[in-house]
């Protein structure tokens, strides 16, 4: 089944007066109502409009399209990414923006796997959703929305050049570079929060943002990529984890990527059999990229005794990358299908804004 598209009027050339925003439903609790067991379902997004009048006083053409089936994110995959991308593609031209309706649960996932997909944007793609669903007195939805699409439309006051041309997901009152972004709440509203980085914009009486931190707009054109590859694990370490679970998940065999999710500045058990399955797994050219379980600092491989030896395994050190966008790194540049070279090379490098230079190397946090 094809998206369907639901436009208010037409809708005007990107660079028209009258800014052009489109909204792309794709599930989850903002657009959600009670089904007869008293769950939350995905409902038909026909009555955004109706539910969000405000959209009619921003002075800007917005187009609404939902996806065939709206899902709640949980049931989210890279092939909705891949379909996501594609839409955007689609699009692309006609819009002067994008927001993206998306479940909360798995939206710091989606935020960063687009974000990799789309190379060179030069456009904002906004992911939000809400906690609370839209019909109901005391959502967020609406506030959520409203500001999203203020952001999907901003421009710089002088020049009038694109303010935010990147994936980013704002949620209550922050803007959040796309692959810094992580839910961090399932009760209150303000559900993300921005990992080892500053949110780009905070949307008080006034919508502020911080100039210094956005990515300048790109020098080529976009480019969207349609290959992710989904053979990658991650392996949260704890104490106690036995051989077995490490040596079953190492040891799949078709395994080529795995976010190793580490203590600290990146430490790691010392014991032999652990060693030896991390030894196996590189050999067979395995990519283990370490992420560390803290929400803040960075892994520096061989700080400590207990994460010098990982260096020499082959693990590469993720630096402050959150989990999230490690995981969706880790499949955009397996599937870009480079030698086992240039492929590390990109893991290592700062591709969309996921890495802070070290401070160590004498540079600032910004990326
Ligand atoms: N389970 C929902 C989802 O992620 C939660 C939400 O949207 O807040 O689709």
């Amino acid at each position: 089944m094809e998206p369907q598209i639901i436009v208010e009027g037409p809708a005007v050339a990107a660079g028209e007066q009258a800014r052009s925003v489109l909204v792309l439903y794709t599930g989850g609790t903002v657009g959600m109502s009670v089904n007869k067991r008293g769950e939350l379902v995905p409902m038909d997004f026909t009555q955004i409009r109706k539910k969000v009048p405000e959209m009619r006083q921003l002075g800007m053409q917005v187009s609404v399209l939902s996806l065939p089936e709206p899902i709640d994110s949980s049931n989210v995959t890279p092939a909705e990414w891949l379909l996501l991308a594609g839409i955007l593609q689609q699009h692309y031209a006609q819009y002067d923006g994008f927001v993206v309706l998306h479940g909360t649960d798995t939206m710091a996932y989606s935020a960063a796997a687009l974000s990799y997909l789309l190379e060179n944007l030069g456009k904002p793609v906004i992911l939000t959703g809400a906690q609370v669903p839209v019909g109901r007195i005391r959502t967020d939805a609406r506030r959520n929305l409203v500001t999203a699409l203020e952001i999907a439309a901003a421009r710089h006051p002088g020049g009038g050049a694109v303010r935010v041309p990147e994936v980013c997901v704002f949620f209550n009152d922050v803007l959040i570079r796309g692959t810094r972004a992580k839910k961090v709440e399932s009760q209150h509203y303000s559900a993300f929060r921005s990992e080892n980085y500053p949110p780009l914009a905070r949307a008080g009486i006034e919508l502020e943002f911080d100039d210094t931190l956005l990515r300048p707009l790109p020098a080529a054109p976009l480019r969207v990529h349609s290959q992710l590859d989904d053979r990658v694990v991650v392996l949260k370490l704890f104490p106690g984890i036995t051989e077995r679970t490490v040596r079953a998940i190492l040891g799949a065999e078709d395994l080529r990527g795995c976010v190793l999710e580490t203590y600290g500045s990146g430490n790691a058990p010392t014991s032999p059999w652990f060693l030896d399955c991390l030894r196996e797994a590189t050999g067979r050219g395995v990519l283990v990229l370490n992420v560390s379980q803290c929400e803040e600092g960075r892994v520096i491989q061989g700080r400590y005794e207990t994460s010098a030896h990982l260096t020499e395994l082959g693990v590469i050190g993720g630096e402050d990358i959150t989990t999230e966008a490690a995981i969706t790194k880790l499949m955009y540049v397996l599937g870009l299908g480079h030698d086992a070279a240039t492929t590390r090379r990109l893991l290592m490098s700062d591709l969309r804004g996921e890495i802070s230079p070290s401070p160590a190397a004498g540079t600032s946090i910004r990326a």
